[in-house]
């Protein structure tokens, strides 16, 4: 760890973790404490640790061909691609392939750029998009974008997440091209918007040309219980990004949209070295091959036992806020600072994610059994439940 702080730039919040393996749900560390992981890598594990199909496929294409330029013809990436078009919303069938969920929200950007006469973009409050330029230009946070002013593109404006008055000013304005939003946002701390306000958003920038581009990232690929998180709602986006679990651990995202906006990047406008190789491509086929509509089904079930597992243990904990989810997309809002809560709970075997200052926030992956699911639950109830002196009755 030493080593690490000492060579690592300090970016990262770091975790008390040297992880040796992992299996499913569960990892261990190099001294040989078990965690249940409800971090997942950040929401990359959907399918786990060790998938056998996922090695297979990533062995057998190292062994044909393991690098192939986006320049030239592969059938990995031909087999990705129809494997692809399969499980995106249809008609958003045109693809631009890279390596990370920012590289995928900077490709969208300069879609909408090329695709509109208009010059402002939409973004929302709490959102997240990632931290290279254009995406941290559309990111909310104070903290990430403070030191960057000079990075970021003009003509960005944040209006409230779910706030039916703020559709107003998308009403009012004729220079918007697109905007940007999370169907539930992930970094912000879980929030799931109402049903009435992302169909309002929905009609406004369908009457008014704009275009919607949901940010799937996080909430993609079956997390909160369907493919994709704008279905909960009954739209439909012009373009989405998608990324974390979409490679199984390879780097690799994908901006979809209809063809009518992404055939406006010509040749030479967005371009990776790595963007659609062929390792990424076999992932990312297997990873698409096993996310069946039972596996879907189940990562709802499980987010329901989880959150009723919860609600149960925590009944009567006074620093617990709210306890929020959409499947395996979930979070517990406490009415204190998180980290020291956190702290204790990895301490106690599991391993959960956090949101701003008093969220405690789990992507755990899909394939975490129910037993899983109720021990984890327990475990973290009573890290909580230790902190409870810290809230006056
Ligand atoms: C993680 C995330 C990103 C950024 O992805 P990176 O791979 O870290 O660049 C963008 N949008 C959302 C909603 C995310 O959760």
């Amino acid at each position: 760890m030493n080593y690490e702080n000492e060579h690592i730039a300090n970016t990262y919040q770091r975790l008390p973790v040297n992880v040796l393996n992992g299996n499913g749900a569960i990892l261990h560390d190099i001294n040989g404490k078990r965690y249940i992981d409800m971090m997942g890598g950040y929401g990359v594990a959907i399918l786990g640790y060790g998938n056998k199909k996922i090695k297979e496929a990533v062995c057998r294409q190292f062994d044909t061909i393991p690098i192939a330029h986006a320049s030239e013809y592969t059938a990995a990436r031909e087999e990705f691609i129809k494997n692809l078009t399969g499980i995106v919303p249809a008609g958003l069938d045109k693809f631009y392939l890279g390596n990370t969920g920012a590289e995928a929200i900077e490709a969208a950007i300069k879609v909408v750029i090329k695709s509109s006469k208009n010059h402002k973009i939409i973004a929302m409050t709490n959102s997240y998009h990632g931290k290279t330029a254009g995406a941290l230009s559309i990111t909310y946070s104070e903290k990430y974008r403070q030191s960057f002013g000079d990075l970021l593109i003009k003509n960005v404006e944040f209006i409230r997440y779910n706030n039916m008055e703020d559709l107003d000013k998308i009403r009012k304005d004729n220079d918007i091209s697109a905007v940007f939003f999370e169907p539930v946002q992930g970094e912000g701390g879980i929030n799931i918007p109402d049903r009435e306000y992302v169909r309002e958003l929905r009609q406004i920038t369908e009457d008014k040309g704009i275009i919607l581009v949901a940010d799937e990232i996080q909430s993609g690929l079956g997390r909160t219980g369907k493919m994709w998180a704008h279905e909960h709602f009954g739209i439909k986006p012009d373009i989405i990004t998608i990324g974390k679990g979409i490679g199984g651990g390879i780097p690799l995202s994908v901006t979809a949209g209809k063809p009518e906006f992404m055939d406006n990047l010509a040749k030479g406008e967005q371009s990776s070295t790595t963007g659609g190789n062929p390792i990424a491509m076999a992932s990312g086929s297997a990873v698409i091959e096993q996310l069946t509509d039972d596996l879907i089904n189940e990562v709802a079930v499980k987010g329901e036992l989880f959150r009723n597992t919860l609600k149960e243990y925590l009944a009567d904990s006074r620093i617990v806020k709210e306890i929020r989810g959409l499947g395996l997309m979930d979070a517990i809002e406490l009415r204190v600072k998180f980290l020291p809560v956190f702290m204790d709970i990895i301490n106690r075997g599991v391993l959960p994610l956090y949101s701003g200052i008093n969220i405690l926030r789990m992507l755990p992956p899909y394939v975490i059994s129910n037993a899983e699911i109720t021990e984890a639950a327990k475990i973290m109830s009573e890290g909580i439940k230790s902190y409870n002196k810290e809230v006056a009755p």
